[in-house]
């Protein structure tokens, strides 16, 4: 384990940037401060499971899901339960009847064997995954207005990117995971379900991470656009939802 984490707090500089660009919608009613995402990590079976579960449990994916709360105000509790679950089990689901995510073990495990065991690579892959289920639960248990049919996954990929981005610019750590794993045509994850992940979401993605880079540089094109685009509709997807209105953080004007 290293002592730094992947993913590190950055001051939310990107988001007052933002924040005089897009136009808010106050026409939405408020959500209220009812709940919380939960981070459950349930006993792992076997020596590799373990090992996985006592990385996850070094600090780094509870301050994501304390980000998000602390950020994001929620209706109700949402877990997120990580289980020793036998194959046939998704490896990444959100159940709204229970609202619950569920992700196993074995999914950090192979991940990890992908990376070669090194967590600084397979960590931020799976908080993009962990994000993702928690973009469906946000949309379901907010009752957000819902993406237009058959889009559910790629909006849910977008606030994955969009926090990892805004609160963590982890680009860089998102990019070796698109590259190396969202982008994998063999993944047996894409066999299972056609939930997660898949080639052309792979490619969104980087087409996000790169034009982050261009939209900062002032640069033009498709995927300058499509991050601007992203991050105007997420802070009005939230915009009831958020905690602090932007350009409210403590010591901003
Ligand atoms: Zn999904």
């Amino acid at each position: 384990m290293g002592t730094s984490s992947p993913l590190s707090r950055v001051p939310r500089v990107a988001l007052l940037i933002l924040a005089s660009l897009v136009a808010g919608d106050a026409s939405a009613q408020e959500v209220q401060d009812l709940g919380d995402f939960v981070l459950q990590l349930t006993e792992a079976r076997g020596p590799y499971e373990a090992e996985v579960r006592e990385a996850l449990d070094s600090g780094d994916l509870e301050a994501i899901v304390e980000t998000i709360n602390n950020e994001i105000n929620l209706r109700e509790e949402v877990l997120i339960t990580f289980i020793s679950a036998p194959a046939e089990q998704p490896p990444a689901s959100y159940d709204l009847n229970h609202n619950q995510i569920l992700i196993t073990y074995r999914l950090a495990v192979e991940l990890s064997d992908l990376f070669g065991g090194d967590y600084d690579k397979w960590f931020p892959s799976l908080a993009q995954i962990v994000l993702h289920e928690m973009g469906h639960a946000l949309i379901d248990v907010n009752q957000i207005d819902p993406p237009p049919a058959g889009w559910s996954e790629y909006v849910a990929d977008q606030l994955a990117f969009f926090i990892i981005s805004e609160f963590y610019e982890a680009e860089e750590q998102l990019r070796w995971a698109a590259e190396h794993f969202f982008s994998r045509p063999d993944s047996r994850l894409n066999e299972e379900t056609d939930h997660f992940p898949n080639a052309e979401r792979a490619e969104l993605l980087l087409c996000w991470i790169n034009g982050k880079i261009e939209a900062l540089e002032g640069e033009t094109g498709p995927c300058a656009e499509a991050y601007w685009e992203l991050v105007s509709d997420w802070e009005w997807r939230l915009g009831p939802s958020w905690k602090e209105p932007f350009g409210n953080e403590p010591g901003s004007d």
